[in-house]
């Protein structure tokens, strides 16, 4: 079997001023298959936005900031799906990096949008002081047809069963999203995507109240995490490349080939590094 290098996760979110910004052609990246019924389709390096495939219709979770849009429903047809087959589109959280081309997916296909209630209200209605640190990345509005306002949820589309919890820190209260995927084989494949794992957040209570986060949300991110790290996952769908480390300018040379994002020890890496990271902050602010 082949396998990626495992890298650790990209802990560290980018501070102002080290963010560069790559050009547009370099950003692109074709489809890759990351289970046996999920590929990568965000058409670009920066975001995590999935496509399953239930075998009644197809599911999309997130969509890339709008300049994408082309490269996403690009994306889509080259890995051999047609857009108008999307019956269900969840969003993780209101950030235009993970809705940035949801309306225009919606105008496409017809499609449900289903998101938390938090982050819908946080989508309408921000607090004044969001909108001086948050870019306006320019989204098309869309409406939510499901807004999910329980902390757990299950939907059930042809063969998958998304479960939906409510991991508060990054926002309000983004969404992480679990579900198992089985191959012809019938190997079970258990996948999940944490939708908040967005850190620089949460650096100090005063940013958090600034971005319209309880403050009460970093506790419950760094316990969340620890729990969550138990969650037995086979095969981890980033919210960002980055946030594996592994990904992005790594992947396999055969796009289909799912079999090397099969590796447990990524989930549980990837949110102690960031619940360490968010727990070093807590801890610098309770010792000035
Ligand atoms: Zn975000």
């Amino acid at each position: 079997m082949s396998e990626l290098k495992f890298v650790r996760p990209d802990t560290k979110a980018p501070r102002p001023g080290e963010r560069t910004q790559p050009k547009y052609e370099d950003q692109l990246l074709d489809p890759f298959r990351v289970a046996p019924h999920v590929w990568h389709v965000a058409g670009c390096k920066g975001c995590g936005d999935y496509l399953i495939d239930t075998g009644d219709g197809l599911i999309l979770i997130d969509t890339p900031t709008p300049e994408f849009s082309k490269a996403m429903f690009a994306a889509i047809e080259k890995a051999g799906f047609d857009t108008k087959d999307i019956k269900w589109h969840f969003i993780s959280h209101w950030h235009g990096d993970h809705d940035g081309c949801s309306a225009d997916i919606k105008d496409a296909s017809g499609c449900k949008i289903f998101m938390g209630s938090e982050e819908w209200q946080m989508k309408v209605v921000p607090p004044e002081s969001v909108k001086k640190v948050i870019p306006d990345m320019k989204v098309r509005y869309y409406e939510p047809d499901v807004i999910i306002d329980t902390d757990e949820a299950s939907f059930t589309l042809g063969n998958i069963t998304i479960h939906t919890l409510k991991t508060p820190g990054h926002t309000p209260g983004a969404l992480t999203f679990r579900f198992e995927d089985t191959d012809t084989d019938g190997t079970v494949y258990t996948c999940a995507m944490h939708g908040g794992l967005g850190v620089a957040q949460m650096d100090t209570i005063e940013g958090m109240k600034i971005q319209g986060i309880p403050p009460e949300c970093r506790d419950k991110f760094i316990d969340q995490c620890l729990e969550m790290s138990h969650w037995d996952i086979d095969i981890t769908l980033p919210s960002h490349l980055n946030h594996c480390g592994y990904l992005g300018d790594n992947l396999p040379s055969d796009k289909t080939d799912f079999k090397p994002f099969a590796d447990k020890r990524v989930w549980p890496v990837m949110l102690l590094e960031r619940r360490g990271y968010v727990m070093e902050r807590r801890g610098e602010e309770s010792n000035k």
